[in-house]
């Protein structure tokens, strides 16, 4: 049920968690399952106001492609309210950093399948030793519309709306009172606190725990390894349409087509062994063909525009059309984790007192050159069976001005290792040396792959509620 801030004064919950995004929802749902109570702090209303997303305003240095408040919602359901919906979960090799395993997580696929409301068909084929097309799928689940009216009749899910928490107390490394204003008038207890605020507020939440607290300790890399999925169109091509059509038809039902540019779009990923021997990351390449009905003029130019791009430019302004060259290639793929891309606490404050988010963000070499690899792959590929010619587009070419076309998808900052040095959470979430402090969400990877996340993040918050409800169950 919805409870008022000014009735939660020295109330006690068994856990507490902040956040109703598809982290905390998903978490607090698990756990009504299992008969466990809960109280979800959200800082949100239940739909955005721009007092709610002024608190997500930072500072950004570097490459990062948006204004990080317009990358996430404030409300409840979270950033659902904006979401995609595009669902993948990650390769088994994506975890080669991560201190668990696909089978770790993969027993949760079809609950967090069923929560999305998609089908659990996530096929890929092999077309070569070196490149395989895959499938994804498209949830049109928003959070709110899916669950607001349920968790306000729930008899064990308490939920408080446009409520934040300012400060943790602990008593023997264990957290026993979360204060929910500065002057400390709103005290509550509880025995476990789970932060699901989201890719970058769990990092900045953790920071500034640390800056008023001893008990969180500073060898934790809080904030650091923060990552994103550069989007953006990196190549184009020309070639037989039905050739290609033939030569990478299949059974799949899903691809990645959100521009709705062309009238086929295929998914291609590298294989493991291309990812190894070319050392790159992996990722996802969207090839799509654009209409080609007809033998006009128009056609000739949009040809044209993959061989000779500035002669044919010049020509598409006299017709004042936006042509696209016969093939295209985005792509959406990893990038590499490093110490240096960070999010720290910001000089200036928010409305409630905390520090603002300062994120330093830039991409790596590494991160370009997969994607000029994958362009050449495809193109070696098209050459071999004869189906047609790629070519990579200026932009991967240029690490210093390359700026990817999304920054939505927050990775990183809170990373789960065993170490306590490169990493701030353990393989269940819970932060090292705190006893009962947990984070659930992307932030939380340790590498990205070329998935999109909240898939997996559902997975590892059904892992998280299991692993509440074992703890509780044995005190
Ligand atoms: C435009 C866009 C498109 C996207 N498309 C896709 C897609 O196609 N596929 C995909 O997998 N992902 C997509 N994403 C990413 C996806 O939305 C996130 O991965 C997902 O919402 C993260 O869930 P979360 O619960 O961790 O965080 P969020 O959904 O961001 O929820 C966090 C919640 O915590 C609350 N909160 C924040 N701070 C506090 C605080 N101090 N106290 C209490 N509450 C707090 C917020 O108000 C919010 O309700 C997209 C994102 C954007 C912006």
């Amino acid at each position: 049920m919805i409870i008022k801030k000014e009735y939660l004064l020295n109330k006690n919950y068994e856990i507490i968690i902040c956040g109703s995004g598809p982290a905390g929802i998903t978490l607090a749902l698990e756990l009504e399952k299992q008969n466990i109570s809960c109280l979800i702090l959200e800082a949100g209303d239940e739909f955005y106001s721009d007092k709610a997303q002024s608190r997500y305003e930072g500072e950004v240095v570097g490459n990062f492609p948006n204004d990080i408040s317009i990358t996430r919602l404030s409300q409840f359901g979270g950033t659902t309210g904006h979401w995609g919906g595009t669902c993948r979960p990650l390769d088994s090799y994506d975890f080669k950093d991560w201190p668990i395993n696909e089978e770790d997580i993969e027993p949760y696929l079809n609950k967090s399948c069923e929560i999305l409301e998609i089908p659990k068909s996530f096929g890929e084929k092999n077309i070569s030793d070196r490149l395989k097309i895959i499938e994804f799928q498209e949830s049109d689940v928003r959070f709110h519309e899916k669950y607001f009216e349920y968790i306000k009749k729930s008899k064990l899910i308490d939920i408080c709306l446009n409520c934040s928490i300012f400060n943790i107390k602990a008593k023997n490394n264990s957290i026993n009172e979360i204060l929910l204003d500065p002057e400390n008038k709103l005290i509550l207890k509880t025995n476990f606190l789970v932060l699901a605020c989201g890719g970058i507020e769990n990092s900045r939440l953790l920071l500034w725990f640390r800056e008023k607290n001893k008990f969180i300790s500073s060898s934790l890399p809080i904030g650091n390894y923060w990552m994103e999925h550069p989007f953006k169109k990196i190549g184009s091509g020309i070639g037989n349409f039905n050739l290609i059509r033939n030569n990478l038809k299949n059974d799949f039902e899903k691809f990645e087509n959100f521009r709705n540019w062309g009238n086929f779009t295929v998914s291609i990923s590298p294989t493991k062994k291309t990812i190894d021997e070319k050392n790159i990351l992996n990722s996802a390449i969207f090839l799509t063909l654009h209409d080609r009905d007809n033998d006009t003029l128009k056609n000739n130019i949009k040809d044209l525009l993959c061989v000779a791009p500035n002669l044919s430019n010049k020509i598409v302004k006299l017709f004042n059309k936006n042509l696209l060259c016969g093939i295209s290639i985005s792509s959406s793929w990893e990038q590499d984790a490093n110490i240096n891309n960070k999010i720290t606490l910001s000089n200036s404050k928010d409305s409630t007192g905390i520090p603002k988010t300062k994120l330093e963000y830039y991409l790596s070499e590494k991160t370009l050159k997969t994607a000029k690899e994958m362009i050449n792959e495809v193109g070696l590929y098209f050459v071999d069976n004869d189906l047609g010619r790629i070519g990579g587009d200026q932009t991967i070419y240029d690490l210093k001005n390359f700026i990817s076309d999304a920054g939505y998808h927050h990775i990183g900052g809170t990373r789960m290792g065993e170490n306590k040095y490169s990493s701030v959470v353990d393989k269940n979430l819970k932060v090292h040396g705190v006893e009962n402090l947990f984070v659930c969400g992307s932030s939380t990877f340790p590498s990205g792959g070329h998935a999109n996340p909240t898939l997996s993040i559902i997975q590892l918050s059904l892992r998280l509620a299991n692993h509440l409800a074992k703890k509780i169950n044995i005190l």
